[in-house]
């Protein structure tokens, strides 16, 4: 029985949430949610000298379609090696997923956010940033991600947008369709954000 309520679990952070598709039906009336700081073609393209010249200290990442196709287990050393590069540089770095959070041991000492709401749920970047981050200012704190819909959410929480043009792979229907609308939003408001 604790094992398929935790199966449920999984299924419905993934799935279409409420707190999904309230954020989905507000985005095109509230721009600044759409907003990125920044937008990349490949994760390893995000500048780590940028980041912090422009006084990041904090960063939250998404895995599927960011680091990785979805449900990849083994990541790329180039990947990797990006993220150690992060935090050489000094800066706080976590992994924020919405699937499984059991697949990242290749990331050393690098924390993997568990137990907390699914994002786009502005408490859930909060708990994110606090336990996991160990920081207290969300001006200071840049989620980069694929999806407007849920890691833009970081946008509620007041923190910096990284995205990311999302890695091809097996991805649910519905989270292709809503990730691909949001971004056309996205695109509408700030035509030139994008590369
Ligand atoms: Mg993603």
């Amino acid at each position: 029985m604790p094992e398929a309520s935790k199966e449920d679990k999984r299924v419905t952070r993934d799935g279409l949430t409420l707190a999904k598709i309230i954020y989905f039906l507000l985005m095109p009336f509230r721009p600044n949610l759409l907003k990125t700081y920044m937008a990349v073609d490949r994760f390893v393209e995000v500048p780590i000298d940028q980041l912090k010249l422009d006084g990041i200290k904090g960063i939250l990442i998404d895995a599927d379609g960011t680091l990785g196709p979805h449900h990849a287990r083994k990541f790329s050393s180039e990947v990797v090696a990006h993220i150690n590069k992060m935090v050489d540089h000094g800066l706080k770095v976590a992994i924020y997923t919405n699937a499984f959070e059991d697949r990242f041991h290749q990331f050393k000492g690098i924390n993997v956010v568990t137990n907390v709401l699914p994002k786009p749920d502005k408490r859930g970047f909060e708990k994110a940033m606090t336990d996991f981050l160990g920081l207290d200012d969300p001006s200071v704190v840049c989620m980069i991600g694929d999806n407007f819909l849920t890691d833009g959410g970081a946008r509620l929480a007041g923190m910096h947008f990284v995205h990311i043009r999302p890695i091809r792979g097996d991805e649910s229907f519905i989270h292709s369709f809503t990730r691909r609308l949001a971004f056309k939003f996205a695109q509408f408001y700030f035509p030139n954000s994008f590369p």
